[in-house]
């Protein structure tokens, strides 16, 4: 098995270890192998028609992963007319005040680039509930920076702190931007394993000394997402507790991914690590509106950071892409602006749909692990006898007519969640039912 540079096994191509072929082919991971990079380098020059001296033209970091599984899984239900059960979005529609809010914002020429970290009302309406929802103190002026999605926060948070030969420590599985954004930002990322409850509806859980383990004097910061992508685990005090005092101990940062803030279930609380003593100044909140308001495609997120931090993190975004659409970012101001009814609505919504996946994949013959929080439901798919999450998830999508993304692409190495699977219930009641319809044809039309 390859390794990269951290010393940890990469993640192979699956491809060849697939042996499929044609439009069904699902690769399985997004971090390659060194001789996997070596070969593609070695096509592209034998291509070449006019000798010149080698020269590799694609950069060697973005030789280093591959394209999104998630986002390819959802072509691949396009393809095969399938139910998406794969990406992460709601087939369900916004909220009608927030489209007006959005509508009027255009139509009052609200058109032009907005400040690029952030329209004024936004970043106010960011930290007025910061502080209602997590009694964090931020100054709109000084600490927060408005991006293109939480994703692009991300990046520009890691680009922002990062060095060469710095560690991120981050948790697997794990939502799988996290692996080409250390790559792309310069760092090694070093994973600490997530284990599923025996039972299925425990949490899930990580050995503390790991954790310990993963931490040196490299270790720039640690990811930390919770509500968590694709486990649904809802981070404990008592584990952000521990995780505090490694960052401290050790100069570290915590960047948290907390986009599934207001999706949890079962009583869970969604604690930000930044509330915990001493962490505020050493944490970076990466939050958005794509997943509390139903509107993934609008791209508007945002990174919450200590002042030193956020100039650097302004600096990077501002180079990035300049900023967030001006217009969505007036509809996202009116969306935080939202009474404490629609998050409850919003959670109540979710539970109902989660119970629903459950039951079906249940009914089906997987051991579903019940999330805590998110909207995404991790599988155990050994009782159905396929050789790998990559054969058993192009089953699903061309007999099944259902998409779900196989647990490999959640792990940085080969092996790991191939008896995994994921399936997302950010859908219509009606979506789920006829998943139900179709996950119960599963035994029966297995070849
Ligand atoms: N972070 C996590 C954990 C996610 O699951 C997702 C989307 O699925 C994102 C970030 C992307 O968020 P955004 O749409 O704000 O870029």
């Amino acid at each position: 098995m390859a390794k990269n540079g951290s010393g940890k096994s990469q993640a192979t191509s699956t491809a060849g270890r697939s042996g499929a072929a044609g439009a069904a082919k699902v690769k399985s991971a997004r971090l390659k192998t060194a001789a996997s990079r070596t070969r593609t380098a070695g096509r592209e020059q034998a291509a070449s028609i006019t000798p010149r001296p080698a020269k590799r033209l694609v950069s060697e970091k973005a030789e280093r992963f591959t394209e999104s599984v998630i986002r390819e899984m959802t072509r691949q239900a396009q393809l095969h007319g399938a139910m998406n059960l794969a990406q992460g979005f709601p087939d369900f529609a916004a909220p009608a005040e927030l489209k007006r809010a959005a509508q009027q914002a255009i139509e009052n020429d609200v058109n032009q680039y907005a400040i690029t970290w952030g329209a004024k009302n936004l970043r106010q309406a960011i930290a007025r509930q910061a502080k209602t929802w997590q009694g964090m103190e931020v100054d709109p002026e000084k600490n927060v920076t408005v991006c293109c999605g939480s994703t692009e926060a991300m990046i520009a948070s890691l680009l922002a702190v990062t060095n060469p030969g710095d560690e991120i420590v981050c948790f697997e599985p794990y939502y799988e931007n996290y692996g080409p954004d250390a790559i792309l930002s310069g760092a090694r990322p070093r994973f600490v394993s997530l284990r599923p409850p025996a039972n299925g509806t425990g949490e899930w859980t990580f050995d503390e000394g790991d954790l310990r383990r993963a931490f040196n004097r490299h270790t720039k910061a640690i990811i930390v997402n919770t509500p968590n992508n694709p486990t649904g685990k809802v981070f404990t005090g008592a584990e952000l507790q521990l995780i505090a005092e490694l960052c401290q101990q050790h100069n570290a940062l915590a960047i948290t991914d907390e986009i599934y803030e207001h999706i949890v279930y079962d009583g869970a609380e969604h604690i930000s690590m930044a509330r915990l003593d001493g962490m505020s100044e050493r944490t970076i909140t990466i939050n958005g509106i794509s997943k509390t308001y139903s509107v993934t495609g609008w791209r508007v997120g945002w990174a919450i950071a200590p002042a030193l931090l956020s100039n650097a993190i302004r600096k990077v975004h501002d180079f990035l892409t300049v900023g967030a659409p001006a217009p969505l970012q007036e509809a996202a101001a009116m969306g935080l602006s939202l009474p404490q009814t629609y998050y409850e609505e919003l959670a109540q919504g979710y539970r109902r749909r989660r119970d629903r996946l459950h039951a079906a994949l249940t009914e089906a013959g997987f051991k579903a692990y019940m999330p805590r929080g998110a909207y995404y439901m991790m599988t155990d798919i050994r009782s159905f006898g396929f050789a790998d999450d990559l054969s058993f998830t192009r089953h699903l999508v061309k007999e099944i007519g259902i998409a779900a993304v196989p647990g490999s692409s959640f792990y940085s190495e080969s092996g790991q969640g191939a008896q995994q699977v994921r399936f997302a219930f950010c859908k219509k009641d009606a979506t789920l039912q006829e998943a139900a319809r179709r996950l119960s044809q599963l035994g029966k039309k297995r070849n």
